[in-house]
């Protein structure tokens, strides 16, 4: 882990709630009675199977620790600390906004920018959510209010996500295309669930990135089409092994479907989805794949650095970032 652990990483698909690590959960206070509902429900304590019905419940055991503005800085505070202190060096933390308890969307992502702001490292990136099982006027509401924190906050929220129950609602492609055509990155989880119709349509939209991309290939229940389609497109995937054992829609980290993305030199980055919900770290998913797939310490640099490209971050800041990982590399060899 050693190695793992000293690599300079790059974080791209981290939802904010399910990155509430157990010690972030108590100083959130409020919630004893949540944190030990949470504990025996998460994986926190044994890396106990779930379902990805049950994965859903627990966040929103989550989302009461994150009720008001105060508690979603802090959330969002603690969390890019955790993430620096496993050195990644570059976080793209997403979240969904969210209205209750008199709080507003806009005073929810204005919580997370303050976080992120007043965070020195790392680098941080925010991408804002659209939550799946939402009806359209809602999800409407939310991308009006997204574009509008856009305008405020240009140099931090860069992109908007789909996510939330994949057995719930369905991807709007007039919605994302709103979104992409005012200047939004586009990242949609994709193919968690055997869809075959629905990924068929997020491949014709065209993200900049897809999450998860369970059921894409043909050797895991997709269609030679659409596999066929992605191969052409060759759209970063976002992969998150422990997310995707835990939840059983992976059936153990060997048999996890990046190995058709290594073996068609396809482009993915390695990711940790929920990190308090799935108790891991990035360092223990370069790990698992390292020994997994018989990665060396160089493929996971690689990895590492090709994941810079797939960011939401200006070409600038990728210099900088692909200069700052050579520099390691020359140092580390
Ligand atoms: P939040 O957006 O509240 O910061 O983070 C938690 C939310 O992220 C969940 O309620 C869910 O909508 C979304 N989420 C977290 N993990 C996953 C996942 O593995 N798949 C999908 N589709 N959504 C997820």
């Amino acid at each position: 882990l050693e190695f793992c652990r000293v690599l300079p990483k790059i974080e791209l698909h981290a939802h904010l709630n399910g990155s509430l690590s157990e010690k972030t959960l108590k100083s959130l206070g409020c919630l004893n009675k949540s944190v030990s509902e949470y504990q025996g429900l998460t994986s926190i304590n044994n890396k106990i199977e779930r379902t990805l019905h049950e994965c859903f419940e627990l966040f929103k055991i989550a989302h009461l620790a994150t009720k008001n503005p105060d508690s979603v800085y802090l959330a969002a505070q603690s969390v890019i600390k955790d993430f620096a202190d496993d050195n990644v060096r570059y976080l793209e933390l997403r979240t969904t906004p969210r209205a209750e308890d008199g709080m507003t969307k806009e005073e929810y992502i204005e919580s997370v920018v303050k976080a992120i702001k007043d965070s020195k490292k790392p680098l941080v990136k925010l991408i804002l959510s659209v939550d799946r099982r939402h009806d359209i006027l809602v999800s409407q509401n939310t991308v009006a209010v997204i574009l509008s924190m856009r305008n405020k906050y240009p140099d931090i929220i860069k992109g908007i996500d789909l996510s939330g129950n994949p057995h719930l609602g369905c991807f709007d492609k007039e919605l994302f295309n709103k979104a992409k055509e005012n200047g939004l990155k586009t990242t949609i989880h994709c193919a968690e669930i055997i869809n075959n119709d629905e990924v068929m349509e997020i491949l014709n939209f065209g993200p900049n990135r897809i999450g998860h991309a369970t059921f894409l290939n043909p050797n895991y229940s997709g269609s030679i089409e659409n596999w066929e389609s992605y191969c052409k497109k060759k759209i970063p995937a976002e992969f998150c092994l422990t997310s995707n054992v835990v939840c059983g829609t992976a059936k153990s980290y060997k048999e996890h479907h990046m190995q058709e993305w290594i073996k068609n030199g396809l482009p993915f980055s390695i990711n940790t989805d929920d990190k308090g919900v799935f108790c891991t770290s990035l360092s223990e998913e370069y790990e698992h794949a390292q020994n997994n797939f018989n990665l060396s310490n160089t493929d996971l640099w690689t990895i590492a650095y090709n994941a810079i490209d797939h960011s939401f971050a200006s070409i600038q800041e990728k210099a900088l970032m692909k200069k700052e990982l050579k520099e390691w590399k020359t140092q580390n060899q």
